[in-house]
């Protein structure tokens, strides 16, 4: 595109960045005037808070109508779709699995902080594991919107999704509108995460002048923890499913795979990417028909790498509260994780927008995004190039299985 416009225009991966550095020192430099950020910083940070809050609901609500629309071909491509969609449901919770696990691990490292910069309010009442089934169904159309019940949003959009299938042709309308409502509230999602270096700034400066150092170095654990399931899930699911499954030594993969990974890792966009990765996979021996039909849908509803980011990032922030996750809980990340992929864009940031929702179905303060927009960008990039490489693996998996039968 325009070149001209990028170099006068500082990319807003810089920007935040910079916001990053910027309310790091100004936090460092308040620590002895925590107050003053707390009472005329930090509402400018709740102001974006509540606009991602605001936003996510309608997009998880329209964003898997769509993705589950777009599953409507599966019908078309017979078997295809059919290991498709379970190829990339199973890596994707596997994913999320790895990143709870590790994080797990990880949590001694991780501190608690004080919170006080951070507003949480706490329902000690304990809910049992039959109440928490219960509680996923809607007994009314709009209080999951309004109670940002993402379980439940997520429920009413499958349930729409599929009525909408099942209409065929009659519903078609449907299917434009809805596709037309997914790209406006994509839109609102794109102009609310431009304001994200303001966001930055105004919710990490309070943070650190209550903290102290002690916020940039547990930035940077979380941010290996990431890596390292990153690397893990290619190197033990992908190469493992592409060597049994697909027949293809690991190394060839990653090999042929490198062009693509490398423009994911530096556009942090799967959608971007995509005409590179079909290009990749199909020099690779993916057959066109298997890979233009499962790298496009992969874009749109596969995301292991965001599964693990939101794993990690739930554990890590629960942590930074003080709060143990429940083995419930945790299965119920796996669950909504893997469910946000469905709806997760595949565009620079869309993720940190889903963990809200991660956040939001374990009763997790989603202020906590505070704790890790800042450094959103680096781990955008790792998960995005692992979303990409998982949808190429299925597409070289599926085309070798279509080929012998
Ligand atoms: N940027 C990611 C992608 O394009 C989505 C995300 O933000 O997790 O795949």
């Amino acid at each position: 595109m325009s070149k001209q416009k990028s170099k006068k225009k500082l990319p807003l991966a810089a920007k935040i960045f910079f916001a990053l550095v910027l309310a790091i020192i100004s936090g460092l430099l308040l620590q002895s005037n925590a107050e003053f950020a707390e009472i005329y910083i930090k509402p400018f940070g709740t102001i974006f808070l509540n606009l991602v809050k605001f936003i996510v609901g309608p997009i998880v609500l329209f964003s898997i109508m769509s993705g589950v629309i777009s599953l409507s071909d599966i019908k078309k491509v017979g078997s295809i779709g059919g290991i498709t969609v379970v190829y990339y449901f199973c890596t994707t919770a596997i994913a999320t699995a790895i990143g709870l696990f590790f994080a797990n691990l990880f949590k001694g490292a991780f501190p608690i902080l004080s919170t006080s910069s951070l507003s949480y309010e706490t329902s000690s009442e304990p809910v049992s594991g039959m109440d928490t089934l219960v509680n996923v169904f809607p007994s009314n159309f709009l209080n999951p919107l309004s109670e940002s019940n993402m379980l439940q949003v997520i429920v009413m959009a499958l349930l729409i999704g599929f009525a909408i299938i099942l209409l065929g042709s009659k519903a078609e309308r449907a299917v434009s509108g809805i596709n037309l409502w997914t790209d406006i509230f994509m839109k609102v999602m794109e102009m609310i995460l431009s304001l994200s270096p303001i966001g930055v700034f105004c919710l990490l400066c309070p943070v650190v002048a209550a903290n102290g150092p002690m916020v940039v170095g547990s930035l940077a654990k979380v941010l290996l923890c990431a890596y390292i399931c990153y690397v893990i899930h290619a190197v033990c699911v992908y190469s493992l499913a592409v060597f049994t499954l697909g027949g293809m030594s690991p190394v060839k993969f990653f090999k042929g795979m490198a062009p693509a990974i490398l423009f994911a890792f530096s556009s942090a966009s799967s959608v971007g990417t995509l005409p590179i990765n079909l290009e990749c996979s199909q020099k690779l021996g993916a057959s066109k028909e298997v890979s233009s039909f499962v790298l496009p849908l992969g874009a749109t509803i596969n995301m292991d790498g965001t599964a693990i980011y939101q794993g990690v990032c739930a554990v890590f922030i629960a942590s930074c509260y003080g709060i143990h996750l429940t083995l419930l809980q945790m299965i119920t990340i796996v669950a909504t994780a893997t469910l946000a992929s469905v709806g997760t864009a595949g565009v620079p940031g869309a993720g940190m927008i889903m963990l809200a929702m991660v956040l939001t179905s374990v009763g997790l303060p989603v202020d906590g995004i505070a704790l890790v927009a800042g450094v959103d960008r680096i781990f955008d990039m790792g998960r995005t190039t692992l979303n990409i490489t998982g949808d190429a693996s299925c597409a070289i998996i599926v085309s070798k299985m279509i080929h012998k039968d």
